[in-house]
């Protein structure tokens, strides 16, 4: 057939020359190429026709068998199709397949349920905009890759939705949604507990304190290192449990007061804080490269701050160093705690700010603490959208360090950065 067209080709270049030449002498160039082009036309569908004629039977039965084995995976295609769509209809969990412009493409029975997609008013509707209001419209529109945790279901708020979003191919993606409201019952149920166990707990504290601090031991000499350990471990049980009614609070907390936070003030305060603690056991240092400020809660970040430097202090023996850093990174800001203390095995980095983690128990109670600091840094930071990382060497020292997004940058005594 390729063979005949070129011919075809080669002839009616010259077929078409020739109608022309015709047309121009007879003043009707136009007319000539059309007579000429009908007649080309005619000739390939008479070929055709000839060159079908004598196709061999075989060739054709082939054609024929091709043709079923064809329909066949066709059909097989669209059963396998139908088994996954099925398949994908059943799960719990939420999927939408979106196209490059965010536009929805399809969608499962769980997205009806927890989403409030209806077919067909939403196929092809712009999801941001079908769910604007809600915090998933925002996070989509945010662009922000990490998954979004615990979120009211726009179609029942009672139910608590986590959501990711995955690529699929190279300009689609898959928004997938659980349903976690077991997890989150559970999770409130042990929010709650832990924060009425602190709160009852903090009235008796406070009374056996009380008669601690009453407690003359020049009364009874023989009772006085008696006294001291009792006076000691009420003061940790106290300790433990405020800090205990401290991520309470943080964690039950919605939103953050965002204040104008000078850090020239707050980085001088933490340096006498870490001085006093220190007793003059230690070189603290304060470098602040850059001006700048923060946009957040004061005391929160005050008390993150302090919990880093008091474990600076806590965990670095005489004669150590301990550095306070401020600085304006390309991301944002960093505060920065560095010491040349005891250090933490890296086998140990991972967990730290676990509650009641503890890389040494000894050393920790010893030094006052309620295994509880790290804890609360994590949560005031993540409330300001920043990050804790860590870096250290056993027996070379730690650097604590604050990340915090250009978002929250200010300008000091002025606008944002
Ligand atoms: P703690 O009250 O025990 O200090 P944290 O939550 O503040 O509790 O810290 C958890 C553990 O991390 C500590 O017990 C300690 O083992 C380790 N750690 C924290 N900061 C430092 C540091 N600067 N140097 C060495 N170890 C540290």
């Amino acid at each position: 057939m390729r063979l005949s067209a070129v011919r075809l080709g080669a002839g009616s270049a010259a077929t078409l020359l020739a109608a022309a030449a015709i047309g121009h002498a007879l003043d009707a160039t136009a007319w000539g190429l059309a007579i000429v082009a009908s007649l080309a036309l005619a000739t390939v569908l008479l070929r055709l026709h000839h060159e079908e004629s004598r196709m061999p039977a075989t060739a054709l039965s082939s054609t024929v068998a091709d043709a079923a084995r064809h329909a066949s995976r066709t059909r097989r295609l669209a059963g396998q199709l139908r088994a996954l769509r099925n398949a994908a209809a059943a799960l719990p969990d939420a999927l939408v397949l979106l196209d490059r412009e965010s536009r929805v493409r399809w969608f499962n029975e769980a997205a009806v349920r927890l989403l409030g997609l209806r077919r067909p008013r939403d196929r092809r509707a712009v999801l941001s905009v079908r769910l604007a209001g809600t915090a998933i419209a925002d996070w989509l529109t945010g662009g922000d890759d990490a998954p979004l945790d615990d979120v009211p279901a726009p179609a029942d708020p009672t139910l608590h939705l986590s959501l990711s979003l995955l690529p699929v191919g190279h300009d689609q993606r898959l928004l997938i949604a659980r349903d976690i409201s077991n997890l989150s019952r559970l999770e409130q149920v042990r929010r709650d507990f832990v924060a009425n166990v602190s709160h009852e707990l903090r009235t008796p504290l406070t009374v056996i304190h009380g008669y601690l601090e009453l407690l003359d031991p020049e009364d009874a000499p023989e009772l006085e290192p008696v006294i001291g350990e009792m006076r000691l471990q009420s003061r940790r049980m106290g300790q433990i449990v405020e800090d205990l009614l401290t991520l309470s609070r943080l964690e039950t907390r919605p939103k953050l007061v965002e204040e104008h936070v000078a850090m020239g003030a707050l980085l001088t305060t933490l340096r006498k804080e870490a001085e006093a603690l220190s007793h003059g056991r230690h070189t603290v240092t304060l470098e602040i490269t850059d001006d700048a400020d923060l946009l957040g809660s004061l005391k929160e970040l005050h008390s993150a701050f302090s919990n880093l430097v008091s474990n600076a202090v806590r965990y670095t023996p005489t004669g150590g160093r301990i550095h306070i850093r401020w600085r304006r990174t390309p991301e944002g800001a960093v505060f920065a705690v560095s010491d040349t203390g005891y250090g933490i095995p890296l086998s140990h980095q991972a967990r730290l700010t676990e509650r009641f983690y503890r890389v040494s128990s000894s050393r920790s109670r010893e030094t006052g603490g309620t295994g509880l600091g790290l804890s609360i840094v994590k949560h005031v930071l993540n409330l300001h959208q920043a990050r804790l990382t860590v870096e250290s060497e056993p027996g070379r020292g730690s650097t604590f360090a604050a990340e915090f997004g250009a978002r929250r940058v200010l300008e000091p005594g002025g606008g944002e950065a």
